[in-house]
């Protein structure tokens, strides 16, 4: 059956973005830069812990400056950390079809609310959702259960009526494990493709 909604993750699917861009930056202003391999230990999880709402964007960058001896404002770190983003033009004109085509359209997203805050100020497009489920906000991370319970209950479909794009095979799982739909986005061109074998105005 054609689905009825359409949910898009954010990161490599509607955006790509570049983690190590906002490593670089903040690590130029910091007194004690941590080595590759000890960045990644020490700061994975608390880059987890940030996106499942455990901590506040103040107890990140408390942290950071505390570990790494970070000489910069809580404004020029929120900046650095979340201005990792550019748009894929394809997928924007893709959703921006299927909203000309009254499909509802959903963000399903294992983000932070800095990064969040940074995506509405600067790209139009991200307003246009019917709807957002943020990790921050249901206090959940992909491929966990309950985040695509609250996703069911806030755009009032279940199982097939829902397409779920994700560029990660065990967050689509996720879904498909409920009976939705489910795409791992490879590149927008074969997304594209696959949304039009599916009966969507792409
Ligand atoms: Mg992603």
């Amino acid at each position: 059956m054609s689905p009825k909604t359409v949910i898009f993750d954010l990161g490599k699917v509607l955006v790509d973005f570049d983690f190590t861009i906002a490593a670089r930056k903040v690590m130029k202003r910091s007194l004690r830069p941590p080595s590759p391999l000890s960045a990644l230990t020490h700061f994975s999880p608390l880059v987890c812990r940030f996106e499942r709402g455990e901590i506040t964007d103040r107890q990140v960058f408390a942290e950071i400056c505390s570990v790494m001896g970070y000489q910069g404002t809580f404004e020029e770190f929120a900046e650095e950390f979340s201005n990792i983003f550019t748009e894929m033009p394809e997928m924007i004109a893709l959703h921006a079809h299927l909203r000309a085509a009254g499909v509802p359209t959903y963000i399903l997203s294992n983000t932070n609310t800095l990064a969040e805050q940074h995506l509405r100020r600067h790209y139009p497009f991200f307003a246009n959702f019917d709807g957002y489920v943020f990790s921050f906000a249901v206090g959940v991370m992909k491929p966990e259960a309950a985040i695509y319970e609250a996703a069911e209950r806030l755009c009032g479909c279940r199982g097939a009526e829902i397409l779920f794009i994700d560029d990660r095979r065990e967050n689509v799982e996720g879904g498909t494990a409920r009976g939705w739909q489910g795409l791992v986005q490879e590149s927008p061109a074969k997304t594209i493709a696959a949304l039009r074998k599916l009966g969507l105005p792409a």
